[in-house]
């Protein structure tokens, strides 16, 4: 709970502070009140049409609630964005791993959004909750990627599958599957490159990874995170738009909330990408990754 509060700190700081002089300058509910409530809305990136639905209820609500101060707007607001995470459809954060057998945990995302670090996050946290794990370095066309997971690797203890950079990332994912099979490995966390440069040989490349796992594990991979950037705000919805077409994503992780105001983007991927955020990155060391709450999320945005 903590972790969420301070994680989200500068999103709060931004959005109750407008929020709060907006409701000292307007004591009560009227048409120029919602507008610059819309405005403060769409500022942190709930997402247009969300924000559009949002103020249309609110208006429904005064009406029917008979509000007419707007201090009474704020437990309104944050009920009706808990019910707009909730809506949009399942909200399950718990990880789909069986305790028998090989899971399989495939990530994707765009370069530089904090997949490799995300993946050290949650070999840590898997580990600690006894599981046996295992990392496979998929990206082989980024340079430094390989060196970069295997800090991680030793940073928290379990082993790397690797081949030398610009091998085929299929090939090093089928070596990882048959290392974690021999070993009895728990979870087989994979790594996959993030270059967009030339969008359909990496979408190819990850349909292919992917018959691999499905190929050799049965009812593999078990999930497919894809890690959004929350410091990117809507290009990274767009960017996340594109990847959701080539590989079916199970969840989402949205990294570096702690260096945006604009966490509001939680919101508008939950609706705009039909899939639940599952963990949300508060920071660079190993214990920040935390599973995504929309009740704690949504208050953790008001004082
Ligand atoms: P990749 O290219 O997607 O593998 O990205 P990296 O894992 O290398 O991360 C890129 C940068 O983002 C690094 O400096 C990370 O320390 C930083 N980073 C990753 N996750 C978070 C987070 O949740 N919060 C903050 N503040 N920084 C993060």
């Amino acid at each position: 709970t903590d972790k969420f509060k301070t994680g989200l700190e500068k999103t709060r700081d931004s959005f109750s502070g407008k929020l709060n002089s907006l409701v000292a300058r307007y004591r009560t509910v009227d048409e120029d009140f919602f507008e610059e409530l819309e405005e403060i809305l769409i500022m942190a990136d709930i997402g247009v049409n969300t924000v559009m639905e949002l103020i249309e209820e609110l208006k429904e609500e005064v009406k029917l609630r008979n509000i007419k101060e707007t201090s009474a707007l704020y437990e309104v607001i944050s009920e009706k964005l808990v019910a707009i995470y909730e809506e949009a459809g399942e909200t399950e954060t718990e990880l789909n791993i069986n305790n028998e057998g090989l899971n399989v945990i495939l990530f994707v995302g765009v370069n530089g959004v904090g997949k490799t670090t995300t993946i050290g996050k949650l070999a840590h946290k898997l580990k600690a909750e006894g599981k046996s794990v295992m990392l496979a370095a998929g990206d082989t066309f980024r340079a430094g990627a390989i060196e970069q997971l295997e800090v991680w690797g030793e940073r928290v203890g379990v082993p790397v599958v690797k081949q030398k950079e610009g091998s085929d990332p299929a090939s090093v994912i089928y070596d990882a599957l048959q290392a974690a099979k021999t070993r009895h490995v728990d979870v087989l966390i994979c790594d996959t490159a993030g270059r967009l440069q030339n969008k359909v040989n990496l979408m190819s490349e990850l349909s292919k990874v992917r018959r691999v796992i499905e190929r050799e594990v049965p009812h593999a991979p078990q999930e497919v995170l894809q890690v959004i950037d929350a410091t990117t705000g809507q290009n990274g919805l767009q960017q996340a738009k594109v990847f959701g077409e080539a590989t079916d994503v199970t969840g989402i992780v949205l990294t570096k909330l702690d260096g945006t105001a604009k966490g509001g983007i939680a919101l508008a991927i939950r609706r705009e990408l039909k899939v639940p955020v599952k963990f949300v990155g508060l920071g660079e060391q190993l214990n920040d990754l935390q599973v995504f709450d929309s009740n704690l999320f949504v208050y953790g945005l008001f004082g």
